[in-house]
């Protein structure tokens, strides 16, 4: 969490769990953002005219400077957000793991491509856009910003990075690694709250890439639409966990757990609905309880929890109260929702939760677990598809059974018998409102690109 410093022109982070000072940054004068652009669209055509190869040998080293620093960066993202330490170190190594891959998958994806039909010879160039600005959220402090900007940077733009005011601190020493390595100003930051990301988008500005909520994405695209920029947007969901008949009801149980409470539920593909048919809803929560009970909560950097406080008060208020309100309108607490202090909400599991409760279909990003029961799985596909989000979901259940089920749910990635993660290599994607356009895959790379087509008569 942050607050700003009216004496100076700074945001103080601080820690969500004792309120101590993590470190201070200079806020960009939203008045200021326009110089910020100017400097990246002067610095970037050099960088994009290097080869694909340059750019990436210049980022390269990232990776090592990332390694030898992971334990740094997950006690940093621990204190500045209360990410239990274990799941912060988890964040760092899925950041840095398979880097080399990564740069090297760019590469192929976005090299020059010849076609050829017989008559007409093509080329397709993947050129930069320009100038790219990362907007980026609080909830994965150093992943969410290196999703976005690896991917501009390689494409040859020079990118303004707009980290979320609630982990400025982290982000701004991620920044200072990678522009160690580049040329100036290809990338800049621009700290501040929300004025700041609106004066990025409203700025001369070529490809929006942002992720965070979708109330932000809407607002976004608005802006963008005068000057029809090129945007690609990753948002908020209400993603719907599917318990079949057949299902291992204990190792689904033990999936919602963890799916519900990690990151204290401050995941974009958290489990946020679950759909239990009634002839095992009672085993499935008796298993999920248990696990709920498991949870040790506290200090994120005691090695022992697994649930730290939340981001911040504001965010803490809106689960209690979509709690509060479920249970006045029927849910019933099985377990937490008691003691509550500082930013703390304690893991819960609600039952009897109704479709039409707003704990239902708003994002709560809480560590809340909600069940609905049904009568059999078309109720659970109906109900789970009737939210306009679609970023992820999962089925518990026999594979083939639960596959079948799985290509009914109009969601952009769906785990079955696992999270929604997908193989090296695929997208990360949202249907529906909870993206547009996407990234990583083949195709993900290339949105950071504009392509061009030259041809000759052959
Ligand atoms: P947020 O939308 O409040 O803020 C995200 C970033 O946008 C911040 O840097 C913020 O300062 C900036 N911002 C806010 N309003 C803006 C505007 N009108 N114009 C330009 N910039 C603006 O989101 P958050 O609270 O930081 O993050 C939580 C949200 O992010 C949740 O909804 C979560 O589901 C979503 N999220 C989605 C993904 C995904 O991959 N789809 C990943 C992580 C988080």
């Amino acid at each position: 969490m942050t607050e700003p410093d009216p004496s100076t022109a700074e945001l103080r982070s601080i820690n969500p769990y004792d309120q101590s000072e993590v470190g201070r940054v200079t806020v960009t004068p939203a008045a200021g953002v326009s110089q910020v652009i100017n400097r990246a669209h002067q610095a970037q055509p050099a960088w994009g005219t290097l080869s694909l190869e340059q750019r990436r040998d210049a980022m390269r080293p990232l990776g090592k400077l990332l390694r030898d620093r992971a334990d740094e960066f997950a006690r940093l993202i621990t204190q500045e957000m209360g990410k239990p330490i274990n799941e912060a170190k988890g964040e760092i190594a899925a950041t840095i793991g398979g880097f080399d891959h990564e740069l090297d998958a760019i590469v192929e994806a976005i090299s020059p491509e010849q076609l050829d039909d017989g008559t007409t010879k093509s080329t397709i160039y993947y050129d930069p856009f320009g100038v790219c600005a990362c907007i980026t959220p609080w909830n994965f402090p150093v992943m969410m910003i290196h999703w976005l900007v690896v991917p501009a940077l390689m494409a040859g733009n020079a990118v303004i990075l707009k980290p979320s005011e609630e982990t400025p601190v982290t982000a701004q020493r991620y920044a200072d690694l990678l522009t160690d390595l580049l040329p100036p100003d290809v990338l800049q930051v621009v700290h501040g709250r929300d004025d700041q990301g609106k004066a990025l988008v409203a700025g001369e500005v070529d490809l929006i890439c942002f992720t965070g909520s979708r109330e932000a994405g809407k607002h976004i695209m608005a802006s963008a639409s005068s000057g029809l920029k090129r945007m690609i947007l990753e948002l908020g969901s209400k993603d719907p966990l599917i318990v079949l008949e057949d299902a291992d009801v204990k190792a689904a149980a033990r999936f919602a757990a963890g799916n519900s409470f990690r990151n204290a539920g401050q995941v974009c593909v958290s489990t946020e609905r679950i759909y239990v048919p009634d002839s095992i809803a009672g085993p499935f929560m008796d298993e999920l309880v248990k696990a709920s009970g498991e949870i040790v909560i506290g200090d994120g950097l005691d090695e022992a929890t697994a649930l730290g406080p939340m981001v911040n008060a504001g965010q803490r208020d809106h689960v209690l109260k979509q709690v509060d309100e479920a249970v006045a309108q029927g849910a019933q607490v099985a377990f937490g929702h008691t003691g509550h202090h500082h930013n703390f909400v304690m893991p819960t599991v609600l039952t009897a939760v109704t479709h039409d409760m707003d704990i239902a279909r708003t994002e709560t990003f809480g560590p809340v677990a909600c069940i609905i029961t049904v009568a059999d799985e078309h109720e659970a596909v109906d109900k789970a598809n009737d939210t306009e989000f679609g970023l992820g979901a999962v089925v518990f259940g026999e594979p083939e059974h639960a596959n079948r089920v799985a290509r009914q749910l109009n969601a952009g990635m769906i785990g079955v018998n696992k999270s929604v993660g997908g193989a090296c290599g695929a997208p990360w994607v949202g249907a529906r409102q909870s993206g547009y356009g996407y990234h990583a895959s083949r195709d993900g790379h290339r949105q950071f690109c504009q392509p061009r087509v030259v041809s000759f008569a052959k």
